[in-house]
């Protein structure tokens, strides 16, 4: 629900102040209903192997005055069509990050003051007042005389952040660079020292948030190399971590969780009731960049999920996308039929740059979940393509979802720029 009683939010944007001055009422509407994520940043220097964003080296930040201005714009578009999403909504909880690292988040800004991840918690969490979501590979370190030196910005920032996000976790991955370059016992010191920071800003609210340590790699009955270091590496961060903020039958409780087997072919949270964290295993996850590589992994026991799929709604519903009807029921059940639709889209997008190009009828936003993407994406995979070579994409809304057929988990149309 919106918090209408702060005085940040503005009563009324004028026009020319709107962010989204090229989206009609109704496309708003859609779009804060069914809001995926605004992603401050793109690119990700970790280069997992296992990226299920196939998130590029290249990273680039938004404008802080660009974010707020399309924050306090949604904000006041909120407020103005009188739209109070419930929890449990599509897309209530609202993610930071697609194939970046939030605790790496750097905002570019006129006035030179460094803002991070914790700034912009707080800037959604007062103007939209719906939960967020933050998920790290921890935060950045470099050894120094042999010495392991974290970055003290990274894990004040999310210190900040985990006083205002409704989730966050920690990824206990093995294919990190960082990972490779520190090995197992150093990785596991960051990652603790990354859920103490969490942990730290948590324990300062009266409700806390949802904390997980999340294991990237698993496959259904543990038994390949990857999954066997992912836990090797769980095991070590647990055991890193301060009795200060886990009790030591906690941490036994934790160490024992996976001695049973566990079905790997779900998406798993596992809570212990004593403890403020809890564990994610994440089995589809491991089908990004490795469905190319093959790094081990049992590929054939990973199920690709329909992750992204078509919005809840009238089964009937219409979209007419350059005079071929789409009823919403088909485009969601039948796979080959929405790869058609993906596929034109993509094709439509490419010769416009943005699906707004396309000759569409019906409210896309109402079919597809959406991102704001408040970076300029020059560099990245949405840039090279979508856009010829020196274009580049200025802040947007992207369409999301995923093609089955294709063992695509995140399909992303860029649909229509932020003014
Ligand atoms: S999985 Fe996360 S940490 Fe790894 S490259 Fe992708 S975005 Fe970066």
């Amino acid at each position: 629900m919106l918090d209408v009683s702060s005085p940040t939010i503005p009563a009324l944007m004028p026009h020319d102040a709107d962010a989204f001055a090229a989206f009609s009422r109704e496309e708003i509407a859609a779009l804060i209903a069914n809001l995926f994520g605004i992603l401050p940043q793109r690119g990700c220097e970790q280069r997992c192997a296992g990226c299920h964003a196939s998130a590029l080296p290249q990273v680039s930040s938004a404008d802080w005055s660009t974010t707020v201005r399309a924050v306090e714009s949604l904000a006041a578009w909120a407020m103005r069509l009188k739209l109070t999403p419930q929890s449990g909504v599509p897309g209530a909880l609202i993610e930071t990050f697609r194939d970046s690292d939030p605790a790496h988040l750097r905002f570019s800004s006129a006035d030179g003051v460094m803002r991070g991840i914790g700034d912009y918690a707080h800037l959604l969490a007062h103007m939209l007042r719906r939960p967020i979501k933050i998920m790290t590979s921890g935060v950045r370190a470099r050894l120094q005389n042999g010495n392991l030196v974290l970055n003290g910005g990274d894990l004040d920032q999310l210190e900040q952040a985990a006083r205002r996000a409704g989730r966050l976790s920690v990824s206990a991955s093995i294919e990190t660079s960082q990972y490779r370059a520190l090995g197992e016992a150093r990785t596991a010191e960051v990652l603790a020292r990354t859920l103490e920071a969490i942990l730290r800003g948590a324990f300062d609210r009266r409700e806390m948030p949802e904390i997980f340590l999340d294991l990237m790699f698993f496959s259904p009955d543990g038994a390949d190399p990857l999954t066997q270091r992912t836990l090797d590496l769980y095991r070590a961060t647990v055991e890193a971590l301060d009795s200060d903020y886990i009790t030591v039958p906690v941490k036994t409780r934790l160490l024992d969780t996976f001695t049973r087997s566990i079905d790997g072919t779900r998406n798993q949270r596992i809570s212990i009731a004593e403890s403020p964290f809890g564990v994610r295993v994440s089995p589809h996850l491991n089908i990004g960049r490795a469905a190319i590589t093959e790094r081990g992994q049992y590929l054939k026991r990973a199920h690709p999920s329909d992750w992204l799929s078509i919005l809840p709604g009238d089964p009937d519903d219409q979209l007419i996308v350059e005079g071929e009807r789409y009823r919403r029921a088909d485009l969601a059940s039948d796979y080959d039929f929405r790869h058609h639709v993906i596929t034109h889209l993509r094709e439509s997008a490419l010769g416009g740059f943005l699906a707004e190009k396309v000759h569409m009828t019906g409210n896309p936003l109402k079919f597809f979940r959406a991102e704001i993407d408040l970076t300029g994406a020059s560099q990245h995979r949405i840039a090279g393509r979508y856009a010829a070579p020196g274009i580049t994409l200025p802040p947007g809304v992207n369409l999301l979802v995923s093609d089955p057929l294709d063992d695509e988990l995140q399909v992303i149309i860029p649909y229509k720029p932020l003014t």
